[in-house]
Protein backbone atom coordinates (compact mmCIF):
# COMPACT_ATOMS: atom_id res chain seq x y z
CA UNK A 1 0.00 0.00 0.00
CA UNK A 2 1.14 3.34 -0.71
CA UNK A 3 2.26 5.74 1.91
CA UNK A 4 -0.36 8.35 0.57
CA UNK A 5 -3.17 5.85 1.94
CA UNK A 6 -4.40 6.13 5.71
CA UNK A 7 -6.74 3.32 7.04
CA UNK A 8 -9.46 4.96 8.34
CA UNK A 9 -11.82 2.16 9.34
CA UNK A 10 -10.71 -1.35 9.93
CA UNK A 11 -14.00 -3.52 8.65
CA UNK A 12 -15.23 -6.77 8.80
CA UNK A 13 -16.23 -7.17 5.32
CA UNK A 14 -15.07 -10.72 3.30
CA UNK A 15 -16.44 -9.18 0.09
CA UNK A 16 -16.02 -9.59 -3.92
CA UNK A 17 -15.04 -6.36 -4.67
CA UNK A 18 -13.72 -2.69 -3.90
CA UNK A 19 -14.49 0.22 -4.51
CA UNK A 20 -12.49 3.56 -5.32
CA UNK A 21 -14.90 6.59 -4.64
CA UNK A 22 -13.89 9.23 -6.38
CA UNK A 23 -14.52 12.89 -5.63
CA UNK A 24 -11.85 15.38 -5.55
CA UNK A 25 -9.55 13.24 -7.97
CA UNK A 26 -11.34 13.57 -11.31
CA UNK A 27 -8.89 11.33 -13.13
CA UNK A 28 -8.10 7.88 -14.16
CA UNK A 29 -3.89 8.80 -14.17
CA UNK A 30 -1.30 10.05 -11.63
CA UNK A 31 -4.24 8.68 -9.54
CA UNK A 32 -2.79 7.65 -6.36
CA UNK A 33 -6.44 6.76 -4.45
CA UNK A 34 -7.12 4.60 -7.89
CA UNK A 35 -3.80 3.03 -7.78
CA UNK A 36 -3.72 1.91 -4.15
CA UNK A 37 -7.45 0.47 -4.33
CA UNK A 38 -5.94 -1.23 -7.56
CA UNK A 39 -3.36 -2.50 -5.89
CA UNK A 40 -5.56 -3.99 -2.78
CA UNK A 41 -8.08 -5.78 -5.45
CA UNK A 42 -5.23 -7.76 -7.01
CA UNK A 43 -3.17 -8.50 -3.92
CA UNK A 44 -7.32 -9.96 -2.59
CA UNK A 45 -8.19 -11.13 -5.80
CA UNK A 46 -11.63 -8.83 -5.69
CA UNK A 47 -12.74 -7.23 -8.61
CA UNK A 48 -12.44 -3.26 -8.76
CA UNK A 49 -15.12 -0.58 -9.05
CA UNK A 50 -14.31 3.57 -9.58
CA UNK A 51 -17.65 5.32 -8.71
CA UNK A 52 -18.36 8.77 -8.84
CA UNK A 53 -21.56 10.54 -7.08
CA UNK A 54 -22.95 13.38 -8.41
CA UNK A 55 -25.21 15.77 -6.25
CA UNK A 56 -27.54 18.47 -7.49
CA UNK A 57 -25.76 21.09 -5.19
CA UNK A 58 -22.63 21.87 -4.02
CA UNK A 59 -21.46 25.20 -1.87
CA UNK A 60 -23.60 27.50 -4.13
CA UNK A 61 -21.42 26.71 -6.95
CA UNK A 62 -23.00 27.74 -10.49
CA UNK A 63 -24.20 25.55 -12.99
CA UNK A 64 -21.25 26.21 -15.13
CA UNK A 65 -18.77 24.36 -12.78
CA UNK A 66 -21.11 21.33 -12.64
CA UNK A 67 -21.51 21.45 -16.65
CA UNK A 68 -17.28 22.00 -16.70
CA UNK A 69 -17.21 18.78 -13.76
CA UNK A 70 -19.41 17.03 -16.48
CA UNK A 71 -16.72 17.37 -19.64
CA UNK A 72 -14.75 15.36 -17.65
CA UNK A 73 -16.53 13.09 -16.24
CA UNK A 74 -17.16 10.60 -19.93
CA UNK A 75 -13.38 11.49 -19.96
CA UNK A 76 -12.68 9.25 -16.75
CA UNK A 77 -15.20 6.51 -17.68
CA UNK A 78 -13.68 5.92 -21.19
CA UNK A 79 -10.02 5.97 -19.33
CA UNK A 80 -11.10 3.46 -17.16
CA UNK A 81 -12.80 1.38 -19.81
CA UNK A 82 -9.83 1.36 -21.67
CA UNK A 83 -8.07 -0.31 -18.86
CA UNK A 84 -10.76 -2.78 -18.49
CA UNK A 85 -12.16 -0.97 -15.32
CA UNK A 86 -16.02 -0.51 -14.37
CA UNK A 87 -17.06 3.41 -13.97
CA UNK A 88 -20.40 3.90 -12.02
CA UNK A 89 -22.03 7.21 -11.63
CA UNK A 90 -24.67 7.57 -8.94
CA UNK A 91 -26.75 10.55 -8.19
CA UNK A 92 -28.05 11.51 -4.80
CA UNK A 93 -26.50 11.96 -0.80
CA UNK A 94 -22.97 10.69 -1.40
CA UNK A 95 -22.20 8.72 1.61
CA UNK A 96 -25.62 7.17 1.51
CA UNK A 97 -24.99 5.66 -2.68
CA UNK A 98 -21.86 4.69 -2.12
CA UNK A 99 -22.59 2.66 1.17
CA UNK A 100 -25.98 1.46 -0.51
CA UNK A 101 -23.59 0.62 -3.88
CA UNK A 102 -20.80 -1.04 -1.59
CA UNK A 103 -23.36 -3.23 -0.58
CA UNK A 104 -25.11 -3.94 -3.59
CA UNK A 105 -21.14 -5.22 -5.19
CA UNK A 106 -20.43 -6.83 -1.98
CA UNK A 107 -17.71 -4.53 -1.38
CA UNK A 108 -15.17 -5.16 0.89
CA UNK A 109 -12.92 -2.08 1.13
CA UNK A 110 -14.00 1.57 -0.10
CA UNK A 111 -10.94 3.91 -0.93
CA UNK A 112 -11.56 7.63 -0.73
CA UNK A 113 -10.02 11.06 -1.71
CA UNK A 114 -8.19 12.94 0.83
CA UNK A 115 -10.03 16.56 1.29
CA UNK A 116 -10.11 18.45 4.18
CA UNK A 117 -13.25 20.29 3.26
CA UNK A 118 -15.41 20.09 5.74
CA UNK A 119 -18.48 18.67 3.57
CA UNK A 120 -15.89 16.13 2.53
CA UNK A 121 -15.16 14.85 5.73
CA UNK A 122 -18.47 15.01 6.87
CA UNK A 123 -19.64 12.82 3.99
CA UNK A 124 -16.78 10.43 4.60
CA UNK A 125 -17.66 10.44 8.65
CA UNK A 126 -21.31 9.10 7.14
CA UNK A 127 -19.75 6.60 5.33
CA UNK A 128 -17.63 5.31 8.44
CA UNK A 129 -21.00 4.77 10.02
CA UNK A 130 -23.14 2.99 7.19
CA UNK A 131 -20.30 0.83 5.71
CA UNK A 132 -19.41 -2.61 7.75
CA UNK A 133 -15.96 -2.95 5.32
CA UNK A 134 -12.42 -1.23 5.92
CA UNK A 135 -11.65 2.28 4.37
CA UNK A 136 -9.04 3.98 3.22
CA UNK A 137 -8.30 7.49 2.71
CA UNK A 138 -5.56 8.43 0.34
CA UNK A 139 -3.92 12.03 -0.33
CA UNK A 140 -3.21 12.50 -4.41
CA UNK A 141 -4.03 16.39 -4.34
CA UNK A 142 -1.21 17.61 -2.58
CA UNK A 143 2.42 16.01 -3.81
CA UNK A 144 3.81 15.87 -0.07
CA UNK A 145 0.76 14.20 1.91
CA UNK A 146 -1.35 16.85 3.91
CA UNK A 147 -0.95 14.92 6.63
CA UNK A 148 2.68 14.08 6.99
CA UNK A 149 4.06 17.13 5.29
CA UNK A 150 2.94 18.69 9.40
CA UNK A 151 0.91 17.70 12.04
CA UNK A 152 -0.20 20.81 12.63
CA UNK A 153 -2.16 24.48 11.19
CA UNK A 154 1.10 26.29 9.94
CA UNK A 155 1.43 29.76 10.34
CA UNK A 156 2.80 30.73 7.23
CA UNK A 157 4.61 29.79 4.34
CA UNK A 158 7.88 30.26 5.67
CA UNK A 159 6.98 27.80 8.20
CA UNK A 160 5.44 24.94 6.21
CA UNK A 161 8.53 25.16 3.31
CA UNK A 162 11.04 23.20 4.82
CA UNK A 163 8.96 20.49 5.75
CA UNK A 164 7.75 20.43 2.45
CA UNK A 165 11.27 20.44 0.88
CA UNK A 166 12.75 17.69 3.01
CA UNK A 167 10.06 15.41 2.00
CA UNK A 168 9.58 16.87 -1.70
CA UNK A 169 12.62 14.27 -3.04
CA UNK A 170 10.46 11.43 -1.68
CA UNK A 171 7.04 11.79 -2.97
CA UNK A 172 7.97 14.44 -6.45
CA UNK A 173 9.01 11.12 -8.40
CA UNK A 174 6.72 9.79 -11.67
CA UNK A 175 3.69 7.99 -10.39
CA UNK A 176 3.35 4.28 -11.35
CA UNK A 177 1.17 3.05 -14.13
CA UNK A 178 -2.30 2.02 -13.49
CA UNK A 179 -2.44 -1.75 -14.60
CA UNK A 180 -5.74 -3.04 -16.15
CA UNK A 181 -7.53 -5.11 -14.94
CA UNK A 182 -8.03 -8.87 -15.70
CA UNK A 183 -10.74 -10.83 -17.39
CA UNK A 184 -14.54 -10.21 -18.18
CA UNK A 185 -15.68 -7.09 -15.78
CA UNK A 186 -19.37 -5.64 -15.78
CA UNK A 187 -19.42 -2.12 -17.39
CA UNK A 188 -21.84 0.03 -16.48
CA UNK A 189 -23.73 2.32 -19.12
CA UNK A 190 -24.07 5.57 -17.38
CA UNK A 191 -26.19 8.25 -18.40
CA UNK A 192 -24.49 11.92 -18.76
CA UNK A 193 -27.41 14.04 -20.00
CA UNK A 194 -27.99 15.78 -16.89
CA UNK A 195 -24.83 17.97 -18.36
CA UNK A 196 -25.81 18.55 -21.19
CA UNK A 197 -28.76 21.35 -20.78
CA UNK A 198 -26.00 23.04 -18.26
CA UNK A 199 -24.62 26.50 -19.26
CA UNK A 200 -21.09 26.33 -19.87
CA UNK A 201 -18.54 28.47 -19.51
CA UNK A 202 -17.50 29.28 -22.66
CA UNK A 203 -13.72 30.50 -22.19
CA UNK A 204 -12.65 27.25 -20.22
CA UNK A 205 -13.70 23.70 -21.41
CA UNK A 206 -13.13 21.10 -18.99
CA UNK A 207 -11.18 17.22 -18.57
CA UNK A 208 -8.02 15.99 -18.88
CA UNK A 209 -8.10 16.68 -22.78
CA UNK A 210 -8.32 20.35 -21.99
CA UNK A 211 -5.96 20.20 -19.13
CA UNK A 212 -3.38 18.62 -20.57
CA UNK A 213 -2.80 20.75 -24.03
CA UNK A 214 -3.29 23.81 -20.86
CA UNK A 215 -0.34 22.32 -19.76
CA UNK A 216 1.83 22.03 -22.76
CA UNK A 217 0.97 25.68 -23.72
CA UNK A 218 2.10 27.39 -20.50
CA UNK A 219 5.10 25.02 -20.57
CA UNK A 220 5.98 26.46 -24.52
CA UNK A 221 4.76 30.08 -24.22
CA UNK A 222 4.30 31.34 -20.98
CA UNK A 223 6.60 29.86 -17.92
CA UNK A 224 9.88 31.35 -19.31
CA UNK A 225 8.35 34.61 -18.66
CA UNK A 226 6.21 33.89 -15.46
CA UNK A 227 8.44 35.51 -12.57
CA UNK A 228 8.05 38.86 -14.37
CA UNK A 229 4.96 39.09 -15.91
CA UNK A 230 2.67 37.07 -13.44
CA UNK A 231 1.23 39.51 -11.53
CA UNK A 232 0.18 41.69 -14.13
CA UNK A 233 -3.35 41.12 -15.07
CA UNK A 234 -3.14 42.75 -18.68
CA UNK A 235 -0.58 39.48 -19.52
CA UNK A 236 -1.84 36.03 -19.89
CA UNK A 237 1.25 35.32 -18.02
CA UNK A 238 -0.12 32.76 -15.70
CA UNK A 239 -1.02 29.16 -16.16
CA UNK A 240 -4.52 29.05 -16.18
CA UNK A 241 -4.79 25.53 -14.44
CA UNK A 242 -6.48 26.01 -11.28
CA UNK A 243 -10.00 24.51 -12.44
CA UNK A 244 -8.50 21.34 -13.76
CA UNK A 245 -6.24 21.24 -10.56
CA UNK A 246 -9.48 21.74 -8.64
CA UNK A 247 -11.54 18.80 -10.16
CA UNK A 248 -8.34 17.02 -10.34
CA UNK A 249 -8.51 16.77 -14.09
CA UNK A 250 -4.68 16.91 -13.33
CA UNK A 251 -2.08 16.81 -10.80
CA UNK A 252 -0.24 19.03 -9.02
CA UNK A 253 2.25 15.74 -9.20
CA UNK A 254 2.04 15.50 -13.29
CA UNK A 255 2.99 19.73 -13.44
CA UNK A 256 5.10 19.99 -11.12
CA UNK A 257 7.04 16.99 -12.65
CA UNK A 258 6.86 18.53 -16.23
CA UNK A 259 7.86 22.56 -14.90
CA UNK A 260 10.91 20.45 -13.43
CA UNK A 261 11.96 19.25 -16.48
CA UNK A 262 11.30 21.60 -18.67
CA UNK A 263 14.04 24.06 -20.14
CA UNK A 264 13.19 27.53 -19.22
CA UNK A 265 14.21 30.38 -16.45
CA UNK A 266 15.27 29.06 -13.97
CA UNK A 267 13.89 32.03 -11.90
CA UNK A 268 10.14 31.00 -13.32
CA UNK A 269 10.36 27.43 -12.63
CA UNK A 270 11.41 28.15 -9.06
CA UNK A 271 8.50 30.90 -8.31
CA UNK A 272 5.92 29.00 -10.44
CA UNK A 273 6.67 25.28 -8.48
CA UNK A 274 6.33 27.76 -4.85
CA UNK A 275 3.11 28.80 -5.64
CA UNK A 276 1.91 25.10 -6.88
CA UNK A 277 3.67 23.31 -4.26
CA UNK A 278 4.51 25.14 -0.96
CA UNK A 279 1.59 28.00 -1.31
CA UNK A 280 -1.19 25.09 -2.46
CA UNK A 281 -0.31 22.92 0.08
CA UNK A 282 -0.18 24.95 2.79
CA UNK A 283 -4.00 25.91 1.65
CA UNK A 284 -4.91 22.06 2.25
CA UNK A 285 -2.70 22.51 5.96
CA UNK A 286 -4.55 25.79 6.82
CA UNK A 287 -8.35 23.90 5.98
CA UNK A 288 -7.49 20.32 7.38
CA UNK A 289 -6.27 21.87 10.92
CA UNK A 290 -8.10 24.83 11.03
CA UNK A 291 -12.55 23.87 10.65
CA UNK A 292 -13.55 27.57 10.93
CA UNK A 293 -11.12 28.65 7.62
CA UNK A 294 -13.80 29.97 5.89
CA UNK A 295 -14.57 32.45 8.86
CA UNK A 296 -13.21 34.99 10.94
CA UNK A 297 -12.47 32.76 13.89
CA UNK A 298 -9.76 31.63 12.08
CA UNK A 299 -7.46 34.35 12.29
CA UNK A 300 -4.39 34.47 14.24
CA UNK A 301 -4.70 36.29 17.44
CA UNK A 302 -2.70 39.82 16.51
CA UNK A 303 -5.80 39.69 13.60
CA UNK A 304 -8.40 39.26 15.77
CA UNK A 305 -7.30 41.64 18.24
CA UNK A 306 -7.49 44.36 14.92
CA UNK A 307 -10.66 42.99 13.91
CA UNK A 308 -12.38 43.96 17.12
CA UNK A 309 -10.99 47.55 16.73
CA UNK A 310 -11.29 47.92 12.46
CA UNK A 311 -14.77 46.57 12.92
CA UNK A 312 -15.66 49.76 14.99
CA UNK A 313 -14.39 52.11 12.65
CA UNK A 314 -16.39 53.81 9.89
CA UNK A 315 -16.13 53.16 6.44
CA UNK A 316 -16.55 55.01 3.20
CA UNK A 317 -18.58 53.34 1.18
CA UNK A 318 -20.91 50.01 2.41
CA UNK A 319 -22.46 47.85 -0.50
CA UNK A 320 -24.42 44.86 -0.08
CA UNK A 321 -24.06 41.42 -1.78
CA UNK A 322 -26.29 42.42 -4.56
CA UNK A 323 -24.40 45.13 -5.41
CA UNK A 324 -21.36 43.24 -5.05
CA UNK A 325 -22.43 40.76 -6.69
CA UNK A 326 -23.97 42.87 -9.81
CA UNK A 327 -20.42 44.82 -10.08
CA UNK A 328 -22.06 47.56 -9.13
CA UNK A 329 -19.36 49.23 -6.59
CA UNK A 330 -18.23 53.03 -7.29
CA UNK A 331 -14.91 51.41 -8.51
CA UNK A 332 -14.64 50.39 -12.12
CA UNK A 333 -11.78 48.69 -11.67
CA UNK A 334 -13.21 46.19 -8.75
CA UNK A 335 -16.18 46.18 -11.10
CA UNK A 336 -13.82 44.51 -13.40
CA UNK A 337 -12.62 42.30 -11.55
CA UNK A 338 -16.02 41.24 -10.23
CA UNK A 339 -17.09 41.21 -14.12
CA UNK A 340 -13.86 39.08 -14.90
CA UNK A 341 -15.15 36.37 -12.45
CA UNK A 342 -18.54 36.17 -13.77
CA UNK A 343 -17.67 35.85 -17.05
CA UNK A 344 -14.49 33.87 -17.32
CA UNK A 345 -15.16 31.92 -13.79
CA UNK A 346 -12.12 32.96 -12.35
CA UNK A 347 -10.06 36.36 -11.92
CA UNK A 348 -6.35 36.96 -12.45
CA UNK A 349 -4.20 35.89 -9.50
CA UNK A 350 -3.28 39.09 -8.55
CA UNK A 351 -6.72 41.06 -9.05
CA UNK A 352 -8.31 38.71 -6.51
CA UNK A 353 -5.94 40.47 -3.60
CA UNK A 354 -7.44 43.89 -4.52
CA UNK A 355 -10.87 41.74 -4.66
CA UNK A 356 -11.12 40.45 -1.47
CA UNK A 357 -9.78 43.65 0.19
CA UNK A 358 -11.89 45.79 -1.08
CA UNK A 359 -14.58 43.55 -0.06
CA UNK A 360 -13.05 44.43 3.45
CA UNK A 361 -13.07 47.81 3.07
CA UNK A 362 -16.64 48.12 1.90
CA UNK A 363 -18.51 45.86 4.28
CA UNK A 364 -19.52 46.91 7.82
CA UNK A 365 -16.86 43.99 9.08
CA UNK A 366 -15.20 41.35 9.03
CA UNK A 367 -17.42 38.55 9.36
CA UNK A 368 -19.36 40.47 6.67
CA UNK A 369 -16.15 40.48 4.02
CA UNK A 370 -15.75 36.83 4.89
CA UNK A 371 -19.42 35.75 3.73
CA UNK A 372 -19.67 38.15 0.62
CA UNK A 373 -16.29 37.24 -0.62
CA UNK A 374 -16.89 33.08 0.03
CA UNK A 375 -20.23 33.17 -1.49
CA UNK A 376 -19.46 35.26 -4.67
CA UNK A 377 -16.04 33.06 -4.91
CA UNK A 378 -17.70 29.85 -4.31
CA UNK A 379 -20.52 30.77 -6.72
CA UNK A 380 -18.98 32.09 -9.95
CA UNK A 381 -15.49 30.73 -9.82
CA UNK A 382 -14.64 26.98 -11.48
CA UNK A 383 -11.46 27.19 -8.88
CA UNK A 384 -13.68 28.22 -5.96
CA UNK A 385 -14.93 25.79 -3.15
CA UNK A 386 -11.33 25.13 -2.67
CA UNK A 387 -8.66 25.42 0.08
CA UNK A 388 -6.72 27.62 -2.33
CA UNK A 389 -10.02 30.26 -2.26
CA UNK A 390 -10.51 30.09 1.32
CA UNK A 391 -6.86 30.55 2.14
CA UNK A 392 -6.71 33.28 -0.15
CA UNK A 393 -9.70 34.67 1.29
CA UNK A 394 -8.46 34.41 4.60
CA UNK A 395 -5.00 35.90 3.89
CA UNK A 396 -6.68 38.85 2.28
CA UNK A 397 -9.09 40.08 4.60
CA UNK A 398 -7.69 38.39 7.69
CA UNK A 399 -3.93 38.55 7.41
CA UNK A 400 -3.45 34.70 7.71
CA UNK A 401 -0.42 33.22 6.85
CA UNK A 402 0.92 37.00 6.67
CA UNK A 403 1.92 39.55 9.22
CA UNK A 404 0.90 42.73 10.73
CA UNK A 405 1.44 45.71 8.53
CA UNK A 406 1.84 49.49 10.01
CA UNK A 407 -1.76 50.27 10.60
CA UNK A 408 -4.06 51.58 8.21
CA UNK A 409 -7.59 53.02 8.33
CA UNK A 410 -10.17 50.27 8.49
CA UNK A 411 -7.38 47.55 7.68
CA UNK A 412 -5.88 48.11 10.75
CA UNK A 413 -2.73 45.70 10.74
CA UNK A 414 -4.06 43.58 7.81
CA UNK A 415 -1.91 44.11 4.32
CA UNK A 416 -3.85 47.10 2.54
CA UNK A 417 -3.87 47.42 -1.53
CA UNK A 418 -5.57 50.50 -3.16
CA UNK A 419 -5.82 51.71 -6.55
CA UNK A 420 -2.78 53.29 -6.84
CA UNK A 421 -0.65 50.34 -6.18
CA UNK A 422 -2.33 48.58 -9.07
CA UNK A 423 -1.54 51.89 -11.44
CA UNK A 424 2.00 52.08 -10.11
CA UNK A 425 2.08 48.44 -11.05
CA UNK A 426 0.01 47.65 -14.53
CA UNK A 427 -1.84 49.35 -17.24
CA UNK A 428 -5.37 49.79 -15.42
CA UNK A 429 -7.56 50.37 -18.77
CA UNK A 430 -5.68 48.07 -20.05
CA UNK A 431 -6.92 45.45 -18.30
CA UNK A 432 -10.40 46.98 -18.33
CA UNK A 433 -10.81 46.98 -21.85
CA UNK A 434 -9.69 43.27 -22.07
CA UNK A 435 -11.77 42.20 -19.80
CA UNK A 436 -14.76 44.28 -21.92
CA UNK A 437 -13.74 42.03 -24.84
CA UNK A 438 -14.44 38.79 -22.76
CA UNK A 439 -17.63 39.65 -22.75
CA UNK A 440 -19.61 37.47 -24.99
CA UNK A 441 -16.58 34.59 -24.80
CA UNK A 442 -17.38 33.58 -21.28
CA UNK A 443 -20.08 32.62 -18.94
CA UNK A 444 -22.55 35.29 -19.79
CA UNK A 445 -22.20 38.88 -21.50
CA UNK A 446 -22.64 41.64 -19.35
CA UNK A 447 -21.84 44.91 -21.00
C1 LIG B 1 -9.06 36.25 -2.64
C2 LIG B 1 -8.42 35.06 -3.32
C3 LIG B 1 -9.22 34.03 -3.77
C4 LIG B 1 -8.64 32.92 -4.39
N1 LIG B 1 -9.47 31.92 -4.80
C5 LIG B 1 -8.92 30.79 -5.35
C6 LIG B 1 -9.76 29.71 -5.72
O1 LIG B 1 -10.99 29.76 -5.55
N2 LIG B 1 -9.17 28.60 -6.25
C7 LIG B 1 -7.83 28.52 -6.45
O2 LIG B 1 -7.34 27.50 -6.95
N3 LIG B 1 -7.01 29.54 -6.09
C8 LIG B 1 -7.52 30.67 -5.54
N4 LIG B 1 -6.69 31.69 -5.18
C9 LIG B 1 -5.22 31.52 -5.31
C10 LIG B 1 -4.63 32.01 -6.66
O3 LIG B 1 -5.00 33.31 -6.90
C11 LIG B 1 -5.06 31.09 -7.79
O4 LIG B 1 -4.65 29.77 -7.49
C12 LIG B 1 -4.50 31.45 -9.15
O5 LIG B 1 -4.88 32.74 -9.51
C13 LIG B 1 -5.01 30.43 -10.16
O6 LIG B 1 -4.66 30.77 -11.47
P1 LIG B 1 -3.56 29.96 -12.27
O7 LIG B 1 -3.81 28.50 -12.20
O8 LIG B 1 -3.46 30.58 -13.61
O9 LIG B 1 -2.30 30.29 -11.37
P2 LIG B 1 -0.73 30.07 -11.60
O10 LIG B 1 -0.06 31.34 -11.20
O11 LIG B 1 -0.45 29.53 -12.93
O12 LIG B 1 -0.37 29.02 -10.46
C14 LIG B 1 -0.39 27.61 -10.66
C15 LIG B 1 -1.09 26.95 -9.52
O13 LIG B 1 -0.44 27.24 -8.29
C16 LIG B 1 -1.41 27.32 -7.24
N5 LIG B 1 -1.41 28.69 -6.70
C17 LIG B 1 -1.06 29.83 -7.31
N6 LIG B 1 -1.18 30.88 -6.47
C18 LIG B 1 -1.63 30.38 -5.30
C19 LIG B 1 -1.96 30.94 -4.04
N7 LIG B 1 -1.84 32.25 -3.79
N8 LIG B 1 -2.42 30.13 -3.08
C20 LIG B 1 -2.54 28.80 -3.28
N9 LIG B 1 -2.23 28.21 -4.45
C21 LIG B 1 -1.78 28.98 -5.44
C22 LIG B 1 -2.75 27.05 -7.87
O14 LIG B 1 -3.05 25.68 -7.72
C23 LIG B 1 -2.51 27.41 -9.31
O15 LIG B 1 -3.40 26.77 -10.21
C24 LIG B 1 -7.24 32.83 -4.55
C25 LIG B 1 -6.44 33.89 -4.10
C26 LIG B 1 -7.02 34.99 -3.49
C27 LIG B 1 -6.14 36.10 -3.01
Amino acid sequence: MNERAVNIKVGNVDGKSVIYWMSREQRAEANFGLLAASEYAKEHRLTLVVTFCLVSEFLGAAPEAFAFMGEGLPEVEADLKAKNIPFRLLHGHPPTKVAGFAKEIEAQAVFVDFDPLRIKRAWCSELLLQFAGSVFEVDSHNIVPTRLASGKKEFAAYTIRPKINKLLPRFLVEPPELAAEEGVQKLYENDFSVFESLPKNRYFRGGRGAALPKLKEFLDEKLDGYARDRNNPTKDAQSELSPYLHFGHISSLEIALAVSGAKANEESKAAFLEELIVRKELADNFCFYCEDYDNENSLEPWAKANMAITDEEPREYIYSQEEFEEAATHDELWNTAQNELKLKGKIHGYMRMYWAKKILEWTPGTKDAFKIATYLNDRYALDGRDPNGYAGIAWSIGGVHDRAWPPRKVFGKVRYMNYNGCKSKFDIKKYILKIKELSGKGQGELF
